[in-house]
Order: C-alpha cells, then structure tokens, then sequence
C-alpha cells in the first residue's frame, strides 16, 4: 500500500525503533507510548485490520501471536503486559494496517477491557 505508514515503515521509506524482524514480521516501538514500554507488532504484508482476517492470512497472525512473549520477556517484561488491537473508526483504530499494541512495564488501568 503506497501511502501506508507501517507498509513505508516495512519498507524503510520511514525510520522505526525496531525490536523484532523476520521474515513476516515486524515490532518496533510506538512513537507515541501509553506505557512504560509499548511496542507495535505488525505482519509486513498489508492487511487493513483485524476484521480482515480470514482463512488465508491468519497465519501471520498466529506467529505474531507466538512472537509476542519472547519479544517482551526480552524487554524485561515479567509482570504481564496487555495486547490490543482497535479496529475501525469507533475501535479508535488511527494507522489502516494490521498491528498489535502490546503494552507494559507498568501498572495498567482497568481501561474498558
Ligand atoms: P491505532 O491508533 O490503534 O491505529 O494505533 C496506531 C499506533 O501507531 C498509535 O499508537 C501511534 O502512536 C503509532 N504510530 C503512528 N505512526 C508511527 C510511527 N511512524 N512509528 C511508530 N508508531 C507510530
Ligand atoms: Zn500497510
């Protein structure tokens, strides 16, 4: 996607705080943190959200998924963290591709969920 700033991000057209990569794959940080420590996870190839996974690409979901603890336990994240992803306008979601926030290093509130 052209004038998406996680695929520009995948891409290297924008600078990133990366902590993770692979093939499929990238987490760096967010630019703007709710949390002592908040990194974003993305799959490189664009998909809008999460209401646009289906059978064909949620592979790339699952190893996120299975990316996500060693990527925190190597941020020294070792009294739980949260992982939210917003879909859409009313889910407050702002960058139209796919990302995990996983967020911790410090006491979270309740929030909604
Ligand atoms: P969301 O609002 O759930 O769509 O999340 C998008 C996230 O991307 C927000 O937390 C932003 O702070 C973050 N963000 C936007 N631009 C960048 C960037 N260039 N590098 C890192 N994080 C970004
Ligand atoms: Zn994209």
């Amino acid at each position: 996607m052209n004038d998406c700033i996680f695929c520009k991000i995948v891409k290297g057209e924008l600078p990133s705080r990366k902590v993770y990569e692979d093939d499929d794959i990238l987490a760096f940080h967010d630019i703007y943190p709710r949390a002592d420590t908040h990194i974003v996870f993305i799959p490189k190839s664009h998909i809008s959200s999460a209401d646009h996974i289906d059978e064909g690409n949620v592979g790339v979901v699952a190893k996120i998924f299975a990316t996500i603890p060693g990527v925190m336990k190597e941020l020294e994240i070792t009294n739980g963290y949260r992982v939210v992803t917003n879909v859409g306008e009313d889910g407050g979601q702002t960058v139209g591709h796919l990302h995990f926030h996983a967020i911790g290093g410090n006491k979270l509130k309740a929030d909604f969920c």
